[in-house]
């Protein structure tokens, strides 16, 4: 789960990592009133939406006197960003973040990742922060540092020092630095999160050192622990479609092409798309409904695809293993009567009862066009949208 960068520093200044102060607004009177309680003789306004880039997308705002806060506001609240991760279609911004400005001296990189190769929360640093640090990583990777946390020990001071000396940091800067990656470790382990991210990492002209951007990412299956950060999900930030499917607790994920798939099981899901892609078009969504699918699912899923006007033809691949064929057949056409489906729906059953389900399916009388296998199945949803 994403939250928004005011949450994020929120959360890491509980945890003592130096962040400017700062405050939330959602209209332009808000952000007046958060201006006037900084007090300060520079202010950034920034918009809140869950991407990155938004500096250079107009996003981020220095500015000297409230009023000009006002008039970024009136600006941006409403107005449709659009920056390098939003794609072209950018997010409505609803919420601005009025912040202290800061004197930066220079600009650096620190994140946290958990490191799939070492299986091991890792520690980034580089001194070519602000910029996008995708872009170092792709062609200077010598020059992010990387520290990885033995989990039985933790964080250790000498990993800190390694990436403080590391980043250029001098005399009493270290121990700030090494202060600063500390309560972010903390922040990061005792919150589930799975990606913190400060970009950048800033030393001040006073030689203090700040987070003025904040990224966190947490793990969905943690969150039963952190009910206060579960209330910090923002959906307007999230794909509709997805947002409902996780009400069905469906695996689903919207993709850019046209035909909707319905899936049991994630490996078989990727198969299924990879041979849609290899007969020629490409599919809408990957969506798993998981191993005991029910009628029910089965219904929301078919629901689900069907309300993306993308999407040309269905192709439903379904494996009976725990759950028998016959079961499944009589759930696809359950759904398949409930909702109305104009276009295609090609249905490929394997596993336990096959006969029985595809004899169901042909019973039904609805127009469904069976498929013997996965190849056959690809063959026929793609040259039925033709
Ligand atoms: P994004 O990464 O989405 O572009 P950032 O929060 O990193 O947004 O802001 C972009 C740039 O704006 C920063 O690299 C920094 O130069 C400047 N900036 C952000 N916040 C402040 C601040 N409080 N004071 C001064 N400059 C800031
Ligand atoms: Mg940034």
């Amino acid at each position: 789960m994403n939250i928004h960068e005011y949450q994020a520093k929120k959360i890491l200044a509980g945890f003592g990592v130096k962040v400017p102060r700062g405050h939330v607004a959602f209209t332009p009177d808000e952000a007046v009133a958060g201006a006037k309680a900084l007090g300060s003789a520079v202010f950034v306004v920034k918009a809140q939406i869950h991407a990155g880039g938004r500096g250079k997308g107009g996003g981020v705002k220095v500015v000297k006197s409230v009023e000009e806060v006002r008039e970024e506001a009136r600006r941006m609240l409403g107005m449709t960003l659009v920056t390098k991760q939003t794609g072209p279609a950018g997010k409505e911004v609803k919420r601005i973040y009025v912040e202290e400005g800061c004197n930066i001296a220079r600009e650096l990189y620190l994140g946290m990742v958990i490191d799939r190769a070492t299986g091991r929360v890792t520690m980034m640093a580089s001194t070519e922060g602000g910029m996008e640090i995708e872009e170092v990583a792709a062609r200077t990777p010598e020059k992010i540092l990387k520290e990885a946390v033995d989990p039985a020990v933790g964080f250790q001071a000498y990993q800190a020092r390694n990436l403080a000396f590391g980043l250029g940091l001098a005399g009493p800067q270290v121990n700030k630095g090494v202060q600063f990656m500390t309560a972010l470790y903390n922040a990061f382990v005792a919150t589930d999160a799975s990606l913190a991210e400060i970009n950048p990492l800033v030393v001040t002209g006073d030689g203090d050192v700040m987070a003025l951007d904040a990224k966190m990412n947490f793990d969905g299956n943690a969150l039963y622990r952190h009910p206060d950060i579960r209330e910090l999900r923002d959906l307007d930030e999230e794909n509709p479609l997805e947002v409902e499917a996780s009400r069905h607790e469906l695996n689903y994920i919207s993709l850019e092409g046209t035909i909707g798939c319905m899936v049991n099981g994630a490996g078989l899901a990727m198969a299924t798309m990879d041979i849609i892609k290899l007969k020629g078009a490409a599919p809408a969504n990957f969506l798993d409904v998981g191993g005991g699918a029910t009628t029910e699912s089965v219904t929301a899923a078919l629901q689900l695809i069907l309300s993306d006007s993308s999407v040309k033809g269905v192709l439903i691949n379904i494996f009976g293993g725990i759950m028998r064929c016959d079961v499944i057949a009589d759930g696809v056409v359950a759904a398949a009567r409930k909702v109305d489906v104009k276009v295609p729906l090609v249905v490929r059953l394997a596993g336990t009862n096959v006969d029985l389900g595809k004899e169901i399916l042909k019973k039904s009388g609805l127009a469904i066009i069976p498929a013997d296998d996965l190849d056959d199945a690809a063959t026929k949803v793609v040259a039925a949208i033709q």
